[in-house]
């Protein structure tokens, strides 16, 4: 049996109207995300084929495959959960005081972000993380699906910024869709990632 499938939304296609149109949402969770879910499945087929056959000729581009597809697949899950309709402002509570801490204000920390966002060179992300080794928050640019970031590090807030995301909607004015999206962050679910990041951190520490 596949060990991946593609989770439902929660909340419809058009849910985030105008800031991300329909359309988009449609091909990006039934095509693009079903792809990478897909992709995942096929790398780990091909190397349990490869266990059993014992041929590895092909293993660099079968683990290339599985970290670019599981990435996808890991980013888009995350990705759509930290976004809802109409729940715009900033985050309050432990989260709020962090960012605080962590950027120096929740201003700083979106300027911060969107600078990150836009500055990323082909495809990516923009990631806000929580590092178990600082226990800290911190802003990271993931390269394609997988690149760039730090091991161990836990994402709580991302961006996708491939072409895919926003290109239908906005063009080649990306700015005016990284502003959108500060429309439609799910604080809550961030705030819950941030915890739960938190508090696994503290545990595993505690058994090393
Ligand atoms: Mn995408």
């Amino acid at each position: 049996m596949a060990p991946y499938t593609l989770p439902e939304l929660p909340y419809d296609y058009a849910a985030l109207e105008p800031h991300i149109s329909a359309t988009i949402m449609e091909l990006h969770h039934s095509k693009h995300h079903q792809a990478y879910v897909d992709g995942a499945n096929n790398a780990l087929a091909q190397m349990a084929e490869a266990r059993d056959t014992g041929q590895f000729q092909n293993i660099n581009r079968l683990e290339k495959d599985l970290a670019f597809h599981l990435g996808g697949h890991v980013n888009h899950s995350i990705f759509w959960t930290n976004l809802a309709p109409g729940s715009d402002g900033s985050p309050e509570g432990e989260l709020g005081a962090a960012v605080d801490e962590f950027f120096g204000s929740f201003d700083k920390f979106k300027a911060h972000f969107t600078a990150a966002a836009m500055g990323i060179q082909g495809s990516g992300w923009a990631v806000l993380s929580y590092d178990p080794v600082g226990a800290q928050l911190v802003i990271q640019q993931l390269f394609d699906q997988q690149g760039n970031t730090a091991q161990g590090t836990i994402p709580v807030l991302q961006l996708d910024m491939w072409e895919h995301a926003f290109y239908l909607d906005y063009r080649n004015v990306k700015a005016d869709y990284v502003q959108a999206f500060w429309n439609i962050i799910n604080w809550e679910n961030v705030h819950q990632r941030f915890a739960a990041a938190r508090e696994n951190a503290a545990a595993s520490l505690l058994m090393s």
